[in-house]
């Protein structure tokens, strides 16, 4: 327990107790992903940003309050400069008990040069996006990525003995008859495949109906030709797990789009300038970065507070051509996903 203890743990007026914080630690990236961003994004000034010990100390906050899971993710939040120093500073909250998890979600550009060090830091799970194993598409998907970087990436890291989930974005026209070869690339490797629809956040430069692809025919594609058993593993976050009897490994489905997953949400998500989101598809949101800056940590707490009592019922996500879609305005670089 640190400082701001306080004995209330994090419940919000529908009753699910808040135990995961996704910290966005910069809106940055080193890619340009299609369905993610703009080729031509502006960035947050850096006066806006939360510095490194910031970030730890709101972190801080919420582990007094009963949060056991911490996901850094970004942007790309292996590119944030100094980075290590808030991931060694997070991972003795583990060290102490007060953590359960310390993870975080890259695209996998900076894997060679952190690998060790995340282990030594107490991370021992990641996930990593990887949409393609063809070099060609993958720098299309990602405009400015380098497959190979992200395949060496991935190999330093199961080497330094973290353990992996791959993230695929689930593309019609794009991908969707390389999903079940990178489930079987990935089983053959000890790592699971959590496949996700495209979400409609933020303005991109491609038409998300295009590419929009129902996870269910994906479902029927792999079923074709493996055996899915459902899983009753439940992380209280959206992905449902099936395990592919023929490999032994697990494929998890995002599918926001055609499956709500709200009523058992245990999470909430900190940008990078400090704002906190209280649903990923809704806009209801507190400043804590205000809060610290002009009150001071109490003021953080008491803020968690009220976020609690505002916290939505669920996101309403729709990518319909019938109707005008509905979207977030921010991209998903500003909440990390
Ligand atoms: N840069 C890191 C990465 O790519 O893993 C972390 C941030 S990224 C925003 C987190 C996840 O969100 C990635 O797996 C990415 O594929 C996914 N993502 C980004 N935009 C999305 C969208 N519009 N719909 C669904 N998933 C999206
Ligand atoms: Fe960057 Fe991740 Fe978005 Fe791709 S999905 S642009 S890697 S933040």
């Amino acid at each position: 327990m640190n400082e701001f203890a306080q004995p209330r743990p994090l419940i919000d007026q529908f009753g699910r107790a808040v135990t995961y914080l996704r910290i966005s630690v910069t809106d940055r990236c080193d890619f340009r992903c299609t369905y993610c961003m703009a080729e031509n994004m502006s960035f947050l000034p850096k006066s806006e940003v939360l510095s490194l010990e910031e970030i730890e100390q709101i972190a801080k906050i919420f582990v007094a309050r009963g949060v056991t899971k911490l996901r850094l993710t970004g942007g790309e939040p292996l590119v944030r400069r100094d980075i290590m120093t808030l991931i060694e500073r997070l991972g003795l909250l583990k060290a102490d008990g007060s953590l359960n998890e310390l993870t975080l979600t890259t695209n996998g550009s900076q894997l060679k040069r952190f690998s060790a060090q995340l282990v030594e830091s107490r991370v021992e799970r990641i996930n990593v996006s990887l949409d393609t194993l063809d070099a060609e598409k993958f720098a299309k998907i990602t405009r400015w990525g380098r497959l190979q970087q992200v395949l060496d990436g991935i190999e330093c890291a199961l080497d330094a003995g973290l353990k992996i989930k791959i993230n695929m974005v689930a593309l019609r026209g794009g991908n969707d008859h390389e999903i079940v070869p990178m489930m079987e690339w990935a089983h053959g490797k000890g790592i699971d495949l959590t496949l996700i629809e495209t979400m409609p956040m933020g303005a991109v430069d491609v038409d998300r109906q295009d590419q929009y692809l129902p996870l269910t025919e994906v479902i029927e594609t792999i079923g074709a030709r493996y055996t899915l058993e459902d899983l009753p593993l439940d992380t209280g976050g959206p992905a449902r797990y099936k395990r592919v009897q023929e490999t032994g490994g697990r494929v998890g489905f995002i599918r926001p789009l055609t499956h709500n997953f709200c009523e058992s949400c245990n999470r909430v998500r900190l940008t990078a300038t400090g704002e906190l989101y209280l649903c990923l598809g809704q806009n209801d949101k507190v400043n804590l970065r205000d809060a610290l800056r002009q009150d001071g940590p109490q003021a953080v707490a008491d803020l968690l507070d009220h976020a609690m009592a505002i916290k939505p019922k669920g996101h309403d996500f729709e990518i319909d051509r019938q109707k005008p879609q509905k979207h977030v305005g921010r991209h998903m670089s500003v909440t990390g996903g």
